[in-house]
């Protein structure tokens, strides 16, 4: 019997003490880091759409809150404001939350969501050595795509031709071995500073995903002298290509933050969803996308303050509902006052003067009422008490006294 109590002593203390572990490991990788979390773990978890999801934070940032600032990055946006003061905050956040204060080509990590249609890959973020993408499609004589890209490449071209424009594949999928022969050739043409802005070196090519589609207009045979972007097929690329999940990648006006000169060519595949996104919320840069929105630190953020930012919301819903509630009965109590001053009986009980308030509504004749009944029960009671007394000081004594005598 003794030992038996000290093993159930011994197992119940190692439990309580390997209790806090097991959830901590749970909680936090070897790095004390939070476990990377993808967009679409993130939408299957939470029961929600990308279309909510950008409506909650968005509601969560006009309350005051910004949802993608993260408290481990706070020195650095700061850093980062004061040398571009002409950034806006929301901006700032953005970029520093994928890095992009650490300069192009330092602090080097592998591309997040290396799997999805929703990886970024650039001068920061690169694809692991041996990374091939399976499966490829072609989408002309001699280039392939990624499977899902290839098939809403396709629907959008269809769409281009029905729209009488003709569409020439430049370039869609290259190898890391291709690409470093095309870096390797540009800065041997034109100079290391220039190649830098119009190659990606190998291992941070977009086209090595399968993922792209450079594209002009078949009148068009080089990229260099297109002049693309003054053609009516970009344009109409600009506000129809989103509807079938591509993003114009290296936007004129952010030159600076993509580090690439401006490719009105390059259409990157993101996935209708994301695409329509960005084209709903203006934004033009998919780094701006993606550090807002997507980065796994941001999402673990958006989970606690979309949960708390719901219970906000079933609060001012339940006081709604209360409030809603209340004002049905203040209506209930007026509509029957209303009534009862037209009975003949109330005029007579009340007379002319009294008008009819919540309060004299009760004062229905058939009714009793409890202010008038609480006052019998008192007078009643003193009554009663004053007998009982009587009683007991004068009657009883007495009949004692003659007795007595
Ligand atoms: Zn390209």
């Amino acid at each position: 019997m003794k030992t038996f109590t000290i093993i159930y002593i011994t197992v119940a203390i190692l439990l309580s003490a390997l209790q806090p572990m097991v959830i901590a490991s749970s909680a936090l990788t070897d790095d004390g880091q939070l476990p990377y979390l993808s967009l679409y773990e993130f939408l299957t978890e939470m029961e929600i759409d990308l279309e909510e999801y950008i409506t909650l934070m968005n509601e969560i940032s006009k309350s005051g809150v910004y949802p993608h600032f993260l408290d481990e990055n706070t020195s650095r946006y700061e850093a980062y404001q004061r040398e571009h003061p002409e950034i806006p905050y929301e901006q700032i956040l953005s970029f520093i939350n994928i890095g992009m204060d650490y300069g192009f080509y330092n602090n080097i990590t592998l591309a997040p969501d290396l799997y999805e249609v929703s990886v970024l890959v650039n001068k920061n973020f690169n694809l692991p050595s041996q990374w091939e993408p399976e499966n490829m499609e072609f989408v002309s004589r001699g280039r392939t795509m990624n499977p899902e890209a290839a098939e809403h490449f396709d629907l959008m071209r269809e769409a281009i031709t029905n729209e009488g424009f003709e569409v020439h594949v430049i370039s869609a999928y290259r190898s890391r071995g291709r690409q470093a022969r095309i870096f390797s050739d540009e800065m041997e043409l034109r100079g290391r500073a220039a190649a830098e802005r119009s190659v990606a070196r190998a291992g941070h090519s977009e086209h090595q995903t399968g993922l792209v589609v450079d594209i002009l207009h078949r009148s068009y045979g080089s990229l260099r002298y297109a002049n693309f972007q003054e053609t009516e097929l970009f344009r109409w690329l600009t506000q129809n290509a989103h509807e079938y999940g591509f993003i114009l990648r290296y936007p004129d006006e952010y030159q600076e933050y993509h580090g690439y000169i401006f490719e009105p060519w390059h259409w990157r595949y993101v996935g209708i969803e994301i695409a329509t996104a960005m084209f709903n919320e203006k934004i033009v840069l998919y780094e701006d996308f993606y550090g807002r929105y997507i980065v796994s630190d941001v999402l673990h953020n958006a989970k606690e303050l979309i949960t708390q930012h719901r219970e906000y919301l079933a609060e001012v819903a339940a006081q709604e509902a209360a409030d809603a509630q209340e004002a049905e009965r203040l209506a209930l109590l007026e509509e029957e006052s209303r009534q009862s001053t037209n009975t003949q009986s109330r005029q007579m009980i009340l007379g002319p003067s009294t008008d009819g308030n919540a309060i004299s509504a009760s004062l229905d004749s058939e009714a009793i009422n409890p202010v008038h009944y609480r006052a019998y029960i008192t007078i009643l009671t003193l009554i009663a008490l004053y007998i009982l007394s009587t009683f007991i000081f004068i009657v009883i004594p007495k009949i004692k006294e003659k007795r007595g005598a």
